[in-house]
């Protein structure tokens, strides 16, 4: 209706129009012809009076081909029919351009094939050209739909990935993670008429950078793809080298956290919690590696990882086992018999399919009751599928354990769902306790998070309590449970029971 307003308009105000349309032939064909309509009119001494119109029309059906043909030869390679050398380079410097701050990470990875040319040499240009037709193939399917597969000349060809993980350590995993998929996928025998052929790639990866051009960037990749060549071939480097030993030595912790749960190098440290007369309330379970080089490594140094990587479940399995077997054993005395332990569950184990019949039958098969186990969340969680969450939570709560939001206000925490979500009890995040004592923005949040738990219904407990000056100030407020090195250090169970032996 638009298009024919405006056709209509312009024949109106100038007398003519003219313009693309489609139109149908008799056979029912759509073609696209150039149309052209002229008004005819009579003056009759006073006013114009359009009498008719004249149309006259061209089919350019042939036109439209040929443009397209040309585009087509202009941008892609005839042999594979991937974007050529001169439609990458566009492309990159588009991206390059509108790229922000703060947005998913982008790759290029260049992939040469090793010794192409010997082929090329002893089979023949044709087998070679088969051989980079499917390497075509194989290239198209290792990417996802928004990423770019080109070919430069010759056996080189250039992917480039977009959307990678803001996280630049991450991103740099993920474009690693393609570069070893592409890696396997041209490492696997190639059917060339009738003859099998292996062929190995070596390929340079530069992470996009705001510093540097697209032809720089591409160099990079060039670069980093001849140190590849460099180290014998069949292989893939960074150009960045801090960026290649910073994830070798993800690698190298990977190989370790698999081989530390095989060996059971875990351990569980506990640390006490206390309420306003200082009498133990509970414990919360922190994990500990006891590598068998670097000694003892604290959770920040590979639960990230572990989360990545998904041994995160595992390891959460072992937590809970063992956290499960120690309430079990602390049934038998008196003064553990009542103790809440609470153990820290991360986004990836508690999203995982399953997860309640796990926590259920470890409950079952360590025989404590459930309501002396808590599970300590994040709100980073509530970041993907709220709904999914509550449900687990409700399923989790129907059995008997019970939930802390651990690290309370440092996330995403909207109260629309906060409200939803069945916890009982929040904890009040380290960093808001550590300046309480000097800052009185962090002094006026602990009074509002102490506030809202309360209207709320919920308990609430300060973790990271050092001295007696930050315990005073978050009383003062209404906060009477606390958990910090003012009461006790996390510590192996020996000591941890000593300790408690003393209170
Ligand atoms: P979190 O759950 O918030 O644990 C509290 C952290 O604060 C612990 O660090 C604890 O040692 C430390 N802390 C306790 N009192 C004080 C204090 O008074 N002052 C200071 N400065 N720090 C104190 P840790 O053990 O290094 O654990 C770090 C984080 O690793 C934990 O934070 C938790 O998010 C994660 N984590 C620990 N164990 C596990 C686990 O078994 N599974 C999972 N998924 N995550 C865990
Ligand atoms: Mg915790
Ligand atoms: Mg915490």
């Amino acid at each position: 209706a638009q298009f024919d307003a405006k056709m209509w308009q312009s024949i109106r105000e100038t007398g003519q129009w003219q313009g693309e349309v489609w139109n149908r032939r008799k056979n029912c064909e759509v073609y696209p012809e150039w149309l052209n309509i002229t008004a005819g009119t009579v003056d009759d001494g006073e006013q114009k009076k359009v009498t008719h119109y004249v149309a006259t029309f061209s089919d350019i059906t042939l036109r439209k081909q040929n443009e397209a043909e040309i585009f087509q030869l202009a941008f892609y390679d005839p042999l594979t029919e991937l974007p050529n050398r001169r439609l990458l380079m566009d492309r990159l410097r588009h991206i390059m351009a509108s790229r922000g701050y703060g947005v998913g990470h982008a790759a290029l990875l260049f992939i040469d094939i090793d010794n192409f040319k010997t082929l090329n040499d002893i089979k023949g240009h044709d087998i070679g050209d088969l051989l980079l037709i499917d390497i075509a193939r194989r290239l198209r399917s290792c990417v996802r739909e928004g990423d770019t597969v080109s070919r430069l000349g010759g056996d080189e060809f250039v992917v480039m990935l977009e959307s990678l993980s803001p996280e630049p350590e991450q991103a740099a995993a993920q474009a690693k993670a393609a570069g070893d998929k592409i890696h396997q996928s041209l490492n696997q025998p190639y059917q060339l008429k009738d003859f099998e052929h292996h062929s190995t790639c070596s390929i340079g990866i530069s992470m996009f950078n705001h510093d540097v051009s697209a032809d720089e960037l591409l160099k990079h990749a060039d670069t980093a793809m001849y140190e590849a060549k460099a180290a014998g071939r069949n292989a893939l480097r960074f150009f960045d080298p801090a960026m290649q030993s910073a994830l070798e030595a993800r690698a190298t912790l990977e190989t370790e956290l698999r081989q530390a749960l095989a060996e059971q190098q875990f351990s569980l440290y506990y640390q006490i919690q206390v309420d306003a007369d200082r009498h133990p309330i509970g414990v919360e379970a922190l994990v500990r590696w006891n590598h068998p080089q670097r000694g003892l490594v604290l959770p920040e140094a590979f639960i990230p990882l572990a989360e990545e990587t998904g041994l995160i479940q595992p390891i959460g399995q072992w937590v809970l086992e063992t956290a499960c077997a120690q309430l079990k054993a602390w049934e038998a005395d008196a003064s553990t018999r009542d103790l809440v332990l609470a153990i820290n569950v991360s986004p990836r184990q508690f999203g995982a399919q399953g997860f309640v019949n796990k926590v259920e039958s470890t409950l079952l098969r360590s025989g404590i009751a459930a309501a002396r186990l808590k599970l300590e969340i994040t709100e980073s969680m509530l970041l993907h599928n709220v709904e999914n969450v509550i449900s687990t939570m409700r399923q989790l709560k129907a059995l008997g354990v019970s939930f802390s939001m651990d690290d309370f206000g440092t996330g995403y925490s909207s109260l629309q769902y906060l409200k939803r979500l069945p916890l009982d009890q929040i904890k009040i995040d380290q960093s808001f306790v550590r300046d309480i004592t000097i800052d009185r923005s962090d002094q006026e949040i602990v009074r509002t998070i102490i506030a809202m738990a309360q209207s709320m219904n919920l308990s609430i407990i300060a973790e990271g309590v050092e001295t007696e000056q930050q315990r005073q100030l978050i009383a003062n407020r209404g906060c009477t449970n606390y958990q910090g090195f003012l009461f006790g250090r996390p510590v192996p169970i020996e000591e941890f029971e000593t300790l408690l032996r003393q209170k």
